[in-house]
Formats: C-alpha cells, structure tokens, sequence
C-alpha cells in the first residue's frame, strides 16, 4: 500500500510519458500532450478515422470486435508498426511527416480473419494499393509499391518464399504486393479471400493449385511471366539489373 502511494505521488514529475485521448466512432487515439497531433486533433480524429474505414474498400470483411487503439509517435525511427494480440496500431505524427495510412490497421484486421496466414503474403496485401511519391531531377511520378518489385532481385520473386518464409525488407513486402496482385487478378477478389481464409505457410501449394486449375510449376511461371509485363519504375528509380 505505501509503496503504491509513494508511485502515485511521484505522478505529475512524469507528465512527460503520460498520454491523452480521443475517441472517434471507431477509434481510441492517443497523443502526447503538447504534440503535433495535439495541435491538429480535428485533422487527427478525422484522418485515422477515415484510415480505419478504408480497410473495408480493401478488405471485405469487418470485424466482430472493432475496437482499435491508435498511438501516435514524434519522431521515431519506424513509420508504422502494429501489436496484434493488443489490438493497437503505431503511427509516426509530428510536424515532418503525418502517416495516416490503412497499413497498419489492416494487418489487425487480417490477423483475426486469419492467424496463420502467411507474414510476408500479409504484408502484401497491406501494401498492394500502396504508392511511392518519387521525386527526382525536378520530376515527380507516384508509384505502385507493386511496380517497385520490378527492382526487386531475381530471387526474391519466388512463390514459395513469399508464402512460406517471413518478412523483412522492402523487396520482400513489394513483390509480396504483386503477388496479391497478381493473384487477384488470377483467381477473381472473392476467390482470393475465400482462399485466403484456408492459408497457412504448409498448405498454400495444394489450395492454389486447386484453386487455380494450375500445377505449382505453372504458377511459378506464370507470377514470372506477371513481372515480365510490369511497367518499370520511373527511371530514377530503378535498380540497374
Ligand atoms: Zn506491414
């Protein structure tokens, strides 16, 4: 009892770690008092909230539970990461760069759909409508993350990899995004979350296979034959292969 006193009377010398909060219909936000997003709360409760919603244009499925804490960062080193057993999403929001992107909130929401699907096919999904703005030489293109796997290296095209192995760089994430893209475009939308729902890192050749009416080996082929006919990357901003 005493020792918990003598914390809560230490209280207000820690302002500097506590947190504020705001609720939107979906949302519980929470920001560092005297913050960016403090000074924006209007701008915040509106974007995030809109964010949350426009996982349901990608994703077709809404959860039972849609109860989604969102904590905003100045200055961290990552942009965005999400806990998915606490059910909270991170997002970098100071005065430099306000990330307010369904990413992250989508990968909550296929984790319920889905637990044992694989990482890194997850991590496409999160990103195939996802764009770079590239500036360069004056000129400035966005572009698809799906068309920045043209740069990534031979191997990493690899089917296998992106539903059996995990995820860590931006080459991986990118061509997991063309193969989400790809397959969509293979299989039809519903079909592809009907499968989607079934995957896990030992099943995924047999279900597509199925699903598709391919053998493995024409898949492979075909996915390769898909980053053949991708439109390169602007100039600038391709890898010399
Ligand atoms: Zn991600």
């Amino acid at each position: 009892m005493k020792r918990i006193g003598a914390l809560l009377l230490l209280a207000p010398a820690c302002a500097v770690g506590r947190w504020e909060e705001t609720q939107t219909e979906h949302l519980t936000i929470h920001y560092r008092p005297g913050s960016h997003a403090e000074r924006h709360l209007d701008e915040v409760r509106r974007d995030f909230e809109a964010a949350y919603l426009a996982v349901f244009d990608q994703v077709p499925f809404v959860p039972e539970d849609p109860a989604y804490d969102v904590y905003l960062h100045e200055y961290p080193s990552n942009f965005g990461w999400s806990n998915l057993v606490l059910r909270r999403v991170h997002y970098r929001y100071d005065a430099e760069s306000q990330l307010t992107s369904p990413h992250e909130f989508i990968h909550i929401v296929l984790h319920d759909l889905n637990p044992d699907a694989p990482g890194r096919l997850d991590e496409g999904i999160c990103r195939v409508r996802e764009a770079r703005t590239i500036t360069a030489n004056g000129e400035t293109q966005v572009c698809e993350l799906y068309r920045l796997a043209w740069n990534a290296p031979a191997d990493v095209w690899d089917l296998d990899a992106i539903f059996a192995r995990g995820y860590s760089g931006d080459d991986e994430g990118n061509t997991a995004a063309a193969c989400v893209k790809w397959l969509q475009a293979e299989l039809g939308e519903d079909a592809f979350w009907e499968l989607y729902l079934e995957l896990d890192r030992s099943n995924y050749r047999e279900l597509l296979e199925e699903r598709a009416g391919r053998s493995w080996a024409e898949l492979k082929r075909a996915f390769l034959a898909f980053r053949d006919a991708l439109e390169p990357p602007p100039p600038f901003h391709r890898r010399v292969r």
